[in-house]
């Protein structure tokens, strides 16, 4: 009976996001940004040592640098050496439609390219009803991710309440949620998994190990992500990106982020 009175006594711990503002997703540090490169910050000594080649410094010292967030496994040490230049932001939305959208500071092909990618995505999920079934497929994780995953079951975030459902069958499958680098042994079940699925379908690469291979790529192993495999709609950054971020990406796939949050 205890669990009876804990219930009474902690309420509805279950987030309402996206519908509203939840305070622990609101301080969620889920990407590295880049701002003006300050006098005396060292961009180029600082991108060689990022451990996964995520940084390109500019030309000269004053140059802002460039940020891949695919790349990025959010180790800090860019903001540690170089804190008047990167910085952590401060929200788990970290999702983007577009694998150029993943780089910052944006460039003007970029949001041509993130304008594109939104209609396209727009055009093939309008079929799907009020509930969307996700297959996840496990291509080489570390496990980390899977954690992740496994917490949108539960009661903090519940993804049944907005009609999102897990199904161990592809056939049944109208999102696919890839974790891992796209490791060798992976390859043909994981486009065996894609081929079984009905149109329309979306895919949705979760973490940075999936967008780019991460610390494990390239290697005899991996392939270096998932993209050369199947045709990823949405990345989620992260290592591991935030339950909330994965959710950000499904919610985007499938255009159920709130109206006037279209998402990148
Ligand atoms: S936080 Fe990301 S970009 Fe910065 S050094 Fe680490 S991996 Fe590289």
């Amino acid at each position: 009976m205890p669990w009876v009175t804990r219930g009474l006594r902690n309420g509805i711990l279950t987030s309402r996001y996206p519908a509203r503002p939840d305070g622990y997703h609101d301080n969620w540090q889920g990407s590295v940004v880049v701002g003006p490169a300050q006098p005396g910050t060292p961009a180029a000594a600082i991108a060689a040592r990022c451990p996964t080649g995520a940084i390109s410094a500019g030309e000269g010292e004053t140059a802002t640098p460039a940020l891949d967030q695919g790349k990025c496994i959010l180790c800090g040490r860019c903001v540690l050496e170089g804190p008047g230049t990167f910085s952590f932001a401060p929200s788990p939305e970290v999702a983007r439609r577009s694998r150029a959208g993943l780089v910052v500071p944006p460039t003007e092909e970029t949001e041509a390219a993130v304008a594109s990618a939104r209609a396209d995505l727009a055009r093939r999920v309008r079929a799907l009803g009020r509930s969307v079934h996700v297959r996840h497929v496990d291509a080489g994780s570390d496990g980390s991710d899977e954690w992740e995953v496994a917490a949108l079951l539960g009661p903090i975030y519940d993804v049944h309440r907005l009609g999102i459902f897990f199904t161990a069958s592809p056939r049944h499958a109208d999102l696919l949620l890839v974790t891992g680098a796209g490791s060798a042994g992976m390859v043909r079940p994981l486009s065996v998994t894609y081929d079984a699925m009905p149109e329309p379908r979306v895919v949705v690469a979760v973490g940075t190990d999936a967008i780019s291979g991460g610390l494990v790529s390239p290697s005899y192993a991996s392939s270096g992500g998932v993209c050369d495999v199947v045709p990823v709609d949405v990345w989620v950054p992260g290592s591991p990106p935030s339950p909330f971020s994965i959710l950000h990406g499904i919610l985007l796939a499938i255009g159920r982020l709130p109206s006037g949050r279209v998402g990148r």
